[in-house]
């Protein structure tokens, strides 16, 4: 009898919540990687697949393996393809050791690797595009660990001076009035491996468009696992969903061992049809293949209807 060919692998999972693309990869333990295109973004870099290395920011949440084992295949592989170097958002607490890490490969390849490390304190922004910030935040893992969100800024004029002749704002501007404020608009939000805790409801998080959130445990006797390793279980995520304000929350990080449709199940009872519908799973590659189909139907409907 010939022997097997090796398992395909598998897919990078994907969803289109307009106008975000998230992509990526997640399972608990082995790898996590979640790209935004649009936002010329990652979130961690368990391993790295080729789509991610377009993008020219990695946002790093925590030192464990299965979140930062591609990082310095992702910044070398940026530089041999010509890509420009990578920039590396983290943590301040981990940057020593991610810069011990990259100098590591420097003896290892005999050249140097052009990167950029950006070393962030709790409530320290960076800005990734035009008025587009990332803002880091603690949660709760048993080890150094941000989340972030992804906030765009927008200056807009204040209300008392709504109406007034250009003339006039012109005036008081050149006399030094503050005539803008500025509007914080909550984009994304990235939890990376975290218990839950405050972060979840602070108000860049609860107010974002889009959420990715791992939920590692789904069994109803997993609750004490889900404690002791600082993760979230899906009674966590029902509960949570009441007082968030998102399109969509997407949900990775669950372990080889839950299936989708297990996953699903376990959620639906928990938090019920309705608090469920804005759930998405990034590795349920089958409804969210179904879902890009409609997706896709609808946009040729729409065209038909307008040509
Ligand atoms: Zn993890
Ligand atoms: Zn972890």
């Amino acid at each position: 009898m010939l022997p097997k060919p090796p398992p395909r692998e598998g897919a990078l999972g994907f969803l289109y919540l307009p106008p975000y693309r998230v992509q990526g990869y997640s399972v608990a333990g082995e790898a996590t990687v979640v790209q935004a295109p649009e936002l010329d973004l990652c979130f961690d870099m368990g391993f790295c697949p080729r789509a991610a290395l377009a993008s020219k920011v990695v946002a790093v949440s925590h030192g464990h393996m299965d979140h930062v084992g591609g990082l310095a295949y992702y910044c070398s592989q940026r530089v041999f393809q010509g890509m420009g170097p990578g920039t590396l958002v983290c943590d301040e607490r981990l940057a020593p050791a991610i810069k011990r890490m990259m100098d590591g490969y420097i003896d290892l390849e005999q050249q140097v690797t052009p990167y950029t490390l950006v070393p962030l304190a709790p409530e320290q922004e960076h800005e990734i595009k035009n008025n587009i910030v990332l803002r880091a935040f603690p949660v709760e893992h048993g080890c150094p660990a941000f989340g972030y969100a992804v906030i765009e800024k927008r200056s807009k004029l204040r209300e008392e001076y709504a109406g007034m002749p250009q003339e006039s704002l012109r005036e008081l501007k050149k006399k030094g009035v503050e005539i803008t404020r500025i509007l914080e608009i909550p984009l994304m939000a990235y939890l990376g491996d975290t218990a839950p805790g405050p972060p979840l409801v602070r108000e860049d998080v609860r107010r974002a468009k889009v959420i990715i959130s791992e939920c590692t445990f789904f069994d109803a006797d997993h609750r004490d696992r889900a404690r002791v390793g600082n993760h979230l279980h899906v009674d966590d995520v029902a509960e949570w969903l009441g007082v968030l304000e998102c399109e969509a929350l997407v949900l990775i990080h669950a372990s080889r061992r839950t299936s989708m449709a297990q996953a699903r199940r376990r959620l639906l009872d928990a938090a019920g049809p309705e608090r469920a519908e804005r759930v998405h799973f990034l590795m349920d590659h089958r409804a969210n293949r179904a879902r890009y189909d409609r997706q896709r139907a609808d946009a040729d409907a729409a065209q038909a209807h307008t040509a």
